[in-house]
């Protein structure tokens, strides 16, 4: 009998049908065994409102662990935290080996050493742009324009076919940092064959095309220059094409540059280690602010998400240690504010305004740029690589299906969507043969929990409609030893006529239990059930919501 066919696959395993928490894998081999490549493992923020306690979202790697023994690698895109969020968490369970660019690996490292009993992690450096083999893929990296330093697309090649893995990118041609979208290195593809190209959505609802981090540069420029007391800037710190322009405005309005914020002092510490401030002035640390005038710093702040423990939550609320904001002062929101975030960063303008702070954001002034691209952009890449086959990932489904049309109107002959956990055939034939295990698990403390546990649900609901506890102690036959203890938490102290709820509980308490039938009061747990149901109608009845609630029955 023949043996099976090599099969080149594809699945992600997180970022489809969602931003954050990507995490793909390609497979070569067929049904029986199969070597695997995967690229980036990244994270998602959770919504306080939606996930009282959790911290952070995480991919479900059950599928991975399984195969951690045909894994060849994990290849990084680039640093942002939806791409390598969860190495820390995760790779304990894989150690499998890591490939990064040199500014990616630092950037790992630093995250790793910043985090008490974090693992020692290996990673491979590989140079930008470079060619290099992981099990049986050959990778080539391609440079793109981001809002990131060093983010690759990656060629991956294979005997059954080539995969173009766009990562994050867009296509700037002045990008203030780094190189240009490597357009040569993307037609020559296109020349010499693609099958599949697996790219980012995020913009794919965009006319046009992203302005440039240069536009970006003139704007911030002259809002630095014109400003009069003290200016401050918040963005994203791994933006470090925008700390560069910031610094070069501060320059020329004669300012010097203040870093405040931990996440923006380590991260301009690496950026000078591996280059990227080159022919930057050094950045004043935090305490040179109070002796500066006014008029000649610019304070570069964490906490352009209006994160309550952030540099410029701090700041806004009056609470930080070394800088003041006053009357008249300018605050850049040079970042665009996440879905989800808009409450906090709303309550941090709005505490700065009403001090008399001037606060900037890109409502009215060109003071960001996503670095993602738009259709324009997406038409072009198209364009250059002509690949047989596109697989919109990265993105929500809105995203992933306007990318889809798009494609599908620039004439790429074959597109396919898929969702997280689809395993997608790329050849011999395209299509969906498989699903394997993926979803979603939740840091939780220092815990990972599976989101389908029930905790986090529980937490919510508590937070909603409080909880009752009851202990009953009841003899042998069913009568009560003792007066019950309630015990109510989150609840309204009374009902709308003034009654006390607590009241009300312990009444139907009593009633329920001397309303049992004799067989079902020897019965603890029938007792239980039947106090539970009656507490939580009797509350609901008074309150409108129904709380949880837990019996214990006790026999003595
Ligand atoms: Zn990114
Ligand atoms: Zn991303």
């Amino acid at each position: 009998m023949a043996p099976p066919k090599q099969e080149l696959v594809f699945a992600p395993l997180g970022g489809v049908g969602e931003i954050g928490m990507n995490l793909s894998i390609y497979g070569l081999g067929n049904e029986r065994r199969r070597q695997w490549l995967m690229v980036d493992l990244g994270v998602s923020f959770a919504a306080e409102e939606h996930l009282p306690g959790v911290d952070l979202i995480l991919p479900d790697i059950r599928y991975l662990v399984d195969e951690r023994r045909n894994i060849a690698g994990l290849v990084l895109t680039h640093a942002h935290e939806d791409h390598f969020g969860a190495i820390i968490e995760l790779w304990p369970q894989l150690k499998v080996p890591i490939f990064a660019t040199p500014f990616t690996a630092a950037l790992l490292e630093a995250k790793r050493a910043s985090e008490p009993g974090a693992p020692q992690i290996p990673v491979t450096i590989v140079p930008l742009g470079s060619r290099f083999d992981v099990g049986p893929f050959n990778i080539e990296l391609v440079t793109m324009a981001h809002s990131i330093p060093e983010s690759n697309a990656l060629i991956i090649r294979t005997p059954t076919g080539t995969v173009l893995h766009t990562g994050d990118w867009k296509i700037d041609p002045t990008p203030i940092l780094g190189d240009v979208t490597d357009e040569k290195k993307l037609r020559a593809l296109g020349q010499e064959g693609c099958l599949a190209l697996v790219g980012d959505s995020t913009n794919a609802v965009r006319e046009g095309r992203s302005p440039s981090e240069a536009d970006v540069r003139k704007t911030i420029t002259e809002l630095v220059k014109t400003a009069r007391g003290r200016v401050a800037v918040t963005t994203f710190a791994s933006n470090v094409g925008r700390l560069r322009t910031v610094a070069e405005a501060a320059r020329a309005a004669e300012r010097e540059v203040v870093i405040v914020g931990r996440a923006m002092d380590r991260i301009t510490q690496i950026a000078r280690e591996t280059g990227y401030l080159d022919g930057v002035p050094d950045f004043r640390p935090v305490d040179a602010y109070g002796y500066l005038p006014p008029n000649k710093v610019v304070a570069l702040c964490t906490g352009s998400q209006g994160e309550p423990r952030a540099a410029l939550s701090r700041i806004a609320a009056d609470e930080h240690p070394d800088v003041t904001l006053s009357r008249g002062d300018r605050v850049i929101f040079s970042a665009r504010t996440i879905p989800g975030n808009e409450k906090e960063v709303g309550r941090v303008m709005n505490g700065l305004i009403e001090q008399g702070i001037e606060v900037i954001t890109d409502r009215t002034h060109l003071v960001h740029v996503s670095g993602h691209p738009r259709r324009a952009e997406l038409e072009e890449l198209i364009s250059w690589v002509k690949p047989k086959v596109l697989i919109p990932v990265h993105g929500e489904a809105l995203h992933l299906s306007e990318h889809a049309a798009l494609a599908r109107k620039c004439g790429v002959p074959e597109v396919l969507q898929c969702r997280n956990g689809d395993l997608v055939r790329l050849s011999p034939d395209v299509r969906i043969i498989d699903e394997v295990p993926a979803g979603r698990i939740y840091k939780d403390g220092t815990l990972l929990v599976s989101a389908e546990a029930r905790t986090v649900a529980d937490r919510k609901r508590l937070s909603f409609a409080g909880h009752v506890t009851i202990a009953l102690a009841l003899t042998e036959q069913g009568v009560l030893a003792a007066d019950p203890e309630l015990d109510l938490m989150g609840i309204p102290e009374r009902d709308r006529d003034g009654g006390l709820i607590e009241e009300a509980v312990y009444d139907i308490v009593l009633d329920t239990v001397e309303q049992l039938p004799r067989a079902r009061k020897r019965d603890p747990d029938a007792v239980a059930e039947a106090v539970r149901r009656a507490v939580r109608a009797c509350v609901a009845q008074r309150w409108g919501k129904k709380p949880m609630c837990h019996v214990h029955v006790l026999t003595v």
